[in-house]
């Protein structure tokens, strides 16, 4: 077997000076290509390790490697985000006085350059998500779903090796959710991403790998290592 894309070692972050062990002593190993679902109750941890993963927080225990890197020791994190890990988050988060598709331009600024490929590559992003009609419409103008799938052409737009999803469907309807999950499952049969998605909607665990169930910071079933 080889090296798995996310290995973790007795991982660990608390809050509120460690009276919150939001994540504790986790192991997991997920291989290129998975697509893990992560699920548990409200406040079992499912954010934070998410959050960890994709280094926008400091683990404070254990170890942790994402596609190569130490992210114990790794200093330049920055750029470790913008060039392996793509973003999807419940609320789209888009920034609203910009256009659909400068929201999608925006993490090429730093890798792409000039403007006119920028341009180019958020256009061929748009359009793989069907939306090529909404390029300037801002999000206000857009739909719950749309707004979500700009969301989705933004995470993807610099070709990350890993998306990682927190609750993407947790706020449309079911038709759209549908829809979204089929988007996301398409981008990583074509481009073979590792996706890891916590959500409680059951057709996500339905076209899971595998199901990892968080319980107080620890992962209670399906490590399956
Ligand atoms: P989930 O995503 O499974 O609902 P979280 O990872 O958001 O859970 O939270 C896990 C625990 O850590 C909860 O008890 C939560 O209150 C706490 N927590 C998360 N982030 C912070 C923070 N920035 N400061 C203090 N406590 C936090
Ligand atoms: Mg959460």
């Amino acid at each position: 077997m080889s090296e798995p894309i996310i290995r973790a070692r007795g991982l660990g972050k608390a809050f509120e000076s460690g009276r919150v062990r939001a994540v504790d002593d986790v192991d997991l190993d997920i291989e290129a290509g998975e697509l893990v679902a992560i699920v548990g109750p409200s406040g079992c941890g499912k954010s934070t390790l998410l959050n960890l993963i994709a280094a926008l927080d400091r683990p404070d225990a254990g170890e942790l490697t994402v596609a190569g890197h130490d992210l114990m020791r790794r200093r330049d994190l920055d750029h470790y985000r913008a060039r392996d890990i793509g973003l999807v988050f419940q609320l789209d988060n888009l920034v609203p006085s910009l256009s659909a598709i400068e929201n999608v331009e925006v993490p090429l600024f730093g890798t792409v350059r000039p403007a006119r490929r920028r341009r180019a590559v958020a256009t061929a992003q748009l359009a793989s998500v069907s939306l090529s009609e909404r390029a300037r419409s801002h999000p206000p103008q857009l739909s719950g779903g749309e707004r979500q799938r700009v969301a989705i052409a933004r995470a993807l737009v610099n070709e990350p090796t890993i998306v990682l999803a927190d609750e993407p469907t947790g706020r449309l309807d079911s038709h759209t959710g549908a829809l979204v999950l089929d988007l996301l499952d398409r981008l990583r049969r074509e481009r073979g991403v590792t996706l890891v998605v916590v959500s409680h909607d059951a057709r996500v665990s339905a076209r899971a790998d595998r199901v990892l169930r968080m319980l107080d910071g620890r992962i209670a079933i399906g490590d399956g290592s």
